[in-house]
């Protein structure tokens, strides 16, 4: 595009301080890195295009956020260390208005997790943003999906259900004035990565999922590649005060629990040898994590409330029925 080479080196090239193990950075037709001995690279690459994963017109220091949170997100549900990620931006035409506050949350945030930007590309087209971030891990301790076993207790992180309600805001599907509005829909925006969860979880949790299509859609992939299936108190689900209020009842709070998308928590299963050490690890590191089920031979997710096997029809998060 034009002015490509000046948008480059004005936005993204030389903004962070170089990691050791970056021997040459964004500039040249390359990066060259150099990778730790005995570790496994991890790497993950997800688009976000606007109108699908975000509105055109949202705050881009928001959007920014969201596209580099949700990557290192995978990253904590293998258990990884962030490292690098490189970023193609495609964009219509170039918009400085919208390029520095982006560029400002999305080096901020790479920082906070000692990420580097080594490289990418620019191009014209209708905007979309397109990252793979790499870390590192302990090929043997890595947090797959497939290691779930009969009896081991699914957990989850943080609250569920914030993110569905924020994209209610932000689509206005909501009166404005619904209590927490605009908390809920920067919350929608402004996950955080579990990055420290995951690399305590390497050797303790049997498997791991970041959920970001609704629990309800992400857990039976752990189900399924480990050949189990789970059961779950859907009462248990951990949903924020605000969630209660915005919704104004519990039983849809549950509900938004159970489906909301990009909520970027992790779910992970544990075996009973190691649930104590679990609990007594995360009480020292203020992290918060609920138990909300087991996992049991029977194939499929079987849900109860109070009790009793639950009828509502649900499914997971779609990105607006596009993806
Ligand atoms: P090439 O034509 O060799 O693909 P480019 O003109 O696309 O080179 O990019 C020049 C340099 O700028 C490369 O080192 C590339 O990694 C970097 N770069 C381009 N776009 C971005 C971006 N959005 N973020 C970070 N680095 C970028
Ligand atoms: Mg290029």
């Amino acid at each position: 595009m034009p002015g490509e080479f000046n948008l480059i080196d004005k936005y993204f090239v030389g903004r962070q301080a170089q990691r050791e193990d970056v021997l040459l950075a964004a500039g040249d037709d390359c990066a060259l890195v150099q990778a730790p001995v005995n570790q496994a690279i991890a790497i993950s690459t997800d688009t976000l295009v606007a109108g699908t994963h975000f509105l055109a017109s949202a705050n881009p220091a928001w959007v920014a956020h969201k596209a580099l949170a949700s990557n290192i997100s995978d990253l904590a549900a293998m258990g990884a260390s962030p490292a690098w990620v490189s970023f193609a931006l495609t964009m219509p035409e170039v918009d400085e208005a919208w390029l520095k506050p982006f560029c400002d949350s999305f080096f901020a945030l790479a920082n906070e997790y000692g990420i580097q930007l080594i490289g990418g590309d620019t191009t014209k087209g209708p905007l979309s943003l397109t990252l793979t971030v790499q870390g590192f891990v302990a090929a043997d301790k890595a947090l797959r999906r497939d290691g779930a076993k009969v009896g081991d207790w699914v957990y989850v992180s943080g609250n569920l259900g914030d993110a569905k309600a924020g994209l209610d805001v932000l689509l206005g599907n909501t009166a404005l004035n619904a209590p927490y509005a605009a908390e809920l829909e920067k919350r929608h925006y402004l996950s955080t990565p579990r990055v420290l969860l995951g690399q305590r979880l390497q050797g303790v949790a049997s498997a791991a999922i970041d959920i970001s299509d609704g629990v309800i859609s992400d857990l039976p992939h752990i189900l399924k590649r480990s050949g189990v299936g789970a059961q779950l108190q859907v009462d248990e689900l951990p949903i924020s005060a605000e969630l209660l209020a915005f919704t104004r009842d519990r039983e849809q709070a549950l509900q938004y629990a159970l489906t909301s998308g990009e909520e970027y928590e992790l779910c992970f299963t544990i075996s009973p040898q190691h649930r104590d050490a679990l609990e007594s690890m995360l009480l020292e590191s203020n992290t918060k994590v609920t138990c909300i089920g087991q996992i049991v031979a029977q194939a499929g997710l079987s849900l109860t409330l109070q009790g009793k096997p639950l009828e509502w029809q649900l499914s997971g998060y779609d990105h607006f029925n596009n993806n």
